[in-house]
Formats: C-alpha cells, sequence, structure tokens
C-alpha cells in the first residue's frame, strides 16, 4: 500500500484516489524569469519519480503543471530587455522543456500559462468578492485572512491575530508578515495589465494556481506538489481562495520536497549560489548523473549539492551500465533458472516496499544494486544462465522505467554529443587529460566514437 507524507496532517498516509484507479495531480511550475537552475530542477524530478511511480503502480495520472508567464521579475526583466511579456515568457518556456527533456522529465499532460487563464481568475475572484472574502484598495483586490479560519491549517501557524486590513502586495512573503493578500493588482503605469470586469490590472500569483488547477483537475483533487517554499504563503493562500469560492476541500495531499542545499544554504538565484542545467552539462557532467544525484536522496531530506557526487552519481550509473552490457553477453531466449526468477520476484517487492514508503528511492536503489551484486556472484560461480540474464536485464529496464537514469545510444542526443565533445576539448585545454579520457570513454559506452582528425574532432555512432 503507497503511503505519502502529507504536509497537511504532517504525516505518512495511506494514498487513495478520489476516483478508483485515476489520479489527479497538480504541481507548480517555474516562474519563466530566466533559466530555472538545478534546485529547481530537484523538486521537478522528484515529480517526475512520483508521477511514473504512480503510473508503475497502474493508476492512470492527469499531470497538469502551470507556467507562471506573468509576474513582478518576468514583467521587470522583459521590459529591462525589450521585448513583449510573451516573447520573454516564451524563450524561457522553451528552455525549461528543453531542460525537463534533457534530464527524462516526462512531461505533464497539460502545461497551461497563466496569461491564457485570465478570464478564469477573474470569475474566481468575482466569486470570493460576492461571498465577502475580499476588499478593495486603491484598485488593487485583497483577500482578507480573517474571514477563513482554516487559515494557517498547512503551515501549522496561528494567525488569529493577524490584523484584518493590513495589506500585503508583494507575492513572496514569510509567515511573519501573513497579511490579506492580494489577489488583482491594480494598473500601474509601464506594466502588462488585462482590461476585465473586475477592473484593469494583472493577477497576483496565488490565484493563477487555484485557477488552474480546479479547472483542469475539479474543485477537489487528490495531489498538489512543489517545493517546501511554496507551503507558506503560496499554498496556504491557495487553499484559502479555493475553499472558500467552493466551500469544499480542495487537495487531499500536499507533499513538498526539501531544498537543494549548497554549503548549507538554499540553492537560490538570489544567493548567486546556482547551476543551470546547461552550466553542469559543459562542464562534462551527464543528464543522467545530474538526474541520478537529484533523485538518489529521499525527497524529504535536504540534499547536499557537491562536484563529488555527482562523480558518485556518475560510477553509480556505470556500474548498471557495465553490468547491463555483461548481461547482454549471455542474454539468450530461454526460459530463467527458478531460484533466479523467484529472486527477481523479491527484489522487485523489495523495491515497491521502499517506494510505498512515502517514495523511499534511495532505499529502492539500494535494493537494486543489491540486485545486480547478487546476480554478479551468479556469474562467477557460472550460475548465471542465458535466460537469467534476460530476465536481469528486463528487470532493469523495468525499474528505469521509474527512475529514468539509463539511456541507449539512440537517445544521446547529437546536441549532448556536441557537449560532451567540448567539455572533452576544454578538460585537454587544461592538461586535464584522465577528465578528457573519462569523458570519452563515456561516449563510447554509449555507442559514440571519437576521431580527432586535424579539422578537429569527428564523430560518429557504433553499434
Ligand atoms: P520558481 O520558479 O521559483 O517558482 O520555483 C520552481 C520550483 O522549484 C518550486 O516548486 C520551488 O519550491 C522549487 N525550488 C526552488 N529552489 C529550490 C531548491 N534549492 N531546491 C529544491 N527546490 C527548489
Ligand atoms: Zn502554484
Amino acid at each position: 500500500m503507497l503511503k505519502l507524507h502529507n504536509t497537511l496532517g504532517n504525516k505518512d498516509e495511506e494514498f487513495h484516489p478520489l476516483e478508483e484507479g485515476v489520479v489527479r495531480f497538480y504541481t507548480c511550475g517555474p516562474t519563466v524569469y530566466d533559466y530555472a537552475h538545478i534546485g529547481n530542477f530537484r523538486t521537478f524530478v522528484f515529480q517526475d519519480i512520483l508521477c511514473r511511480y504512480l503510473r508503475y503502480r497502474n493508476y492512470k495520472v492527469i499531470h497538469v503543471m502551470n507556467i507562471t508567464d506573468v509576474d513582478d521579475k518576468t514583467i521587470q526583466n522583459a521590459r529591462a530587455q525589450g521585448m513583449t511579456l510573451k516573447d520573454y515568457t516564451t524563450k524561457y518556456t522553451e528552455a525549461f522543456l528543453q531542460d525537463c527533456k534533457t534530464l527524462r522529465i516526462q512531461l505533464p499532460d497539460l502545461l497551461p500559462r497563466a496569461t491564457d487563464h485570465i478570464p478564469e481568475m477573474v470569475a474566481l475572484i468575482e466569486t470570493l468578492e460576492k461571498k465577502g472574502y475580499t476588499y478593495r484598495k486603491d484598485g488593487s483586490i485583497y483577500f482578507s485572512i480573517s474571514h477563513f479560519p482554516g487559515y494557517g491549517k498547512l503551515s501549522k501557524a496561528d494567525f488569529s491575530g493577524a490584523q484584518s486590513g493590513t495589506r500585503i502586495d508583494t507575492d513572496k512573503y514569510d509567515k511573519e508578515n501573513a497579511r490579506d493578500f492580494v489577489l488583482w493588482k491594480a494598473r500601474k503605469e509601464g506594466e502588462d495589465f488585462w482590461e476585465t470586469e473586475i477592473g484593469p490590472g494583472r493577477p497576483g500569483w496565488h490565484i493563477e494556481c487555484s485557477a488552474m488547477s480546479m479547472k483542469y483537475l475539479g474543485e477537489t483533487f487528490d495531489i498538489h506538489c512543489g517545493g517546501v517554499d511554496l507551503v507558506f504563503p503560496h499554498h496556504e493562500n491557495e487553499i484559502a481562495q479555493s475553499e472558500c469560492a467552493t466551500g469544499k476541500p480542495f487537495v487531499r495531499y500536499w507533499i513538498h520536497p526539501e531544498f537543494l542545499i549548497v554549503e548549507g544554504e538554499k540553492m537560490s538565484k538570489s544567493l548567486g549560489n546556482y547551476f543551470t542545467l546547461k552550466d553542469l552539462l559543459s562542464q562534462g557532467y551527464s543528464p543522467e548523473a545530474i538526474r541520478y544525484l537529484l533523485l538518489s536522496v529521499h525527497y524529504r531530506k535536504q540534499l547536499n549539492f557537491t562536484k563529488d557526487g555527482l562523480h558518485q552519481a556518475q560510477s553509480s550509473i556505470q556500474r548498471l551500465e557495465d553490468f547491463i552490457l555483461r548481461a547482454k553477453e549471455i542474454a539468450k531466449p530461454e526460459e530463467p533458472s527458478p531460484d533466479f526468477n523467484a529472486e527477481v520476484q523479491a527484489v522487485r517487492e523489495h523495491f515497491t516496499d521502499a517506494m510505498d514508503a512515502d517514495l523511499n528511492t534511495s532505499a529502492a536503489l539500494a535494493v537494486i544494486f543489491d540486485f545486480v551484486r547478487f546476480a554478479y556472484q551468479k556469474d562467477s560461480q557460472k550460475a548465471f544462465s542465458g535466460g537469467d540474464a534476460q530476465v536481469a536485464i528486463d528487470f532493469l529496464k523495468e525499474m528505469d522505467g521509474v527512475f529514468g537514469i539509463l539511456r541507449t545510444q539512440s537517445e544521446l542526443l547529437d546536441e549532448e554529443i556536441a557537449q560532451q565533445i567540448e567539455a572533452r576539448q576544454d578538460a585537454r585545454r587544461r592538461r586535464d587529460f584522465a577528465e578528457a579520457d573519462r569523458i570519452r570513454q563515456w561516449l563510447l559506452s554509449k555507442g559514440i566514437q571519437l576521431e580527432d582528425t586535424r579539422e578537429g574532432v569527428r564523430w560518429k555512432r557504433i553499434s
């Protein structure tokens, strides 16, 4: 039985979707004001694992992730670049989707953009106005938190002392600054705005997610996910708006992955301690190693990012790939031995036990490596038959349907090969020949052969 840690009840709870066999799942997507960093991608990779595992457990998953393409930062940056908001955010949305593809994050079923849903947000605000949860001030509309007794139930804070009528206009703030929050921001000179029934202006951040999630998943849905920094105020405010508008529970399971940190601090743009995916690829790290590192620690523990961790991730993947290469040498389409088959079945159960326990990916990976050790042992005892080898390969592929860390050469994109070649050239210029050789070997293990010619490096795919 799958259990997930629900922030709402602050405990592990058995997972039962509202409709049997179908999971309605919403994740807060990126704010597309810049390239995402790999801290962001820890959260997105986790969501991908959750989605893949639910599908592995035979649920039909309807996954919606929004794109926040209007907020203070997107507007400011677009202006600074002399671009329209649409052109600016399209550029970073495409970059985000490309990074997701490189990291083998399966795209959600729907990727709604905030700016395509202004009428839905306006309708939601109108409902809240009619029900008396809002007030207006200088053309902006605010949600009055003292009118919702459940305010604070997600972040477990007591806001009963919060002064009614004091307001906050920024979208991000901490619990100490809890005030009535903005639903609709009055038009400001030089800023993008929409002419609507509730006046000219633009939406606050929180209302975007309530409007888009309920539009596509219904007034009550199963899972809502986002990094821990979204618990307050973003998700607390989403609950307040949605539950006051519908009178129904909004979300049944709230799931919040912890941060990727660097030397004790959250990786973030504002601290400047971040790497984008491109940064790491250009240093010669493979997308698989980055993905492996991001998923290798249980999602509710902070993950300390180090280059050493990336190297270890690379060798762990190499170990699995070496094993598959070895198994392929002897695999035959014949019956496996009964004891090996039974072992595989037991390992499969250990894998699901680990993942059922609130998606314990590190325990699940340990199960896989124990299995590889066991199979090598069989091999060294000459007790690893062609049929066993085939079963082992199929089993690792099945596991990889959840983890997504093993890649065949045909999936390696030309662009990534070029990046790896560039990183190898860089290493050679630095006279780091060990690193250059490691990259050459890695490419070779993916079926890419390099040839150094006078005109530069050429490559070809070999079978
Ligand atoms: P943003 O684009 O800022 O809205 O962030 C997108 C997602 O990344 C949100 O779910 C954040 O909670 C998450 N996030 C931001 N920084 C980190 C970090 N250092 N580690 C893990 N997740 C993060
Ligand atoms: Zn959101």
